[in-house]
């Protein structure tokens, strides 16, 4: 039974599989992708959204953790 954030050594939220300091991230990740793909007139993937938010050099180590997560688990479409 794990009950650390799988990306840090903090604990768990009981709602989430993050803490919160990445559960936060998570949802500002969610947010933007909302965004995004109205701006790309909602022809914009997940995976092609990960692509370009890795690609930016203003994102964050957290960020860039969360993508590479939620990847491996191969969630999103
Ligand atoms: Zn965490």
């Amino acid at each position: 039974m794990v009950d650390h954030c799988p990306l840090c050594e903090r604990l768990k939220e009981p709602s989430s599989e993050f803490c919160s300091f990445h559960n936060a991230a998570l949802k500002n990740l969610e947010d933007a992708y909302s965004s995004w793909s109205k701006a790309y007139d909602g022809k914009l993937t997940r995976e092609e959204y990960y692509e370009k938010l890795t690609a930016l050099a203003e994102t964050g180590r957290t960020v860039k953790n969360l993508i590479e997560h939620l990847r491996e688990k191969g969630e999103g479409n």
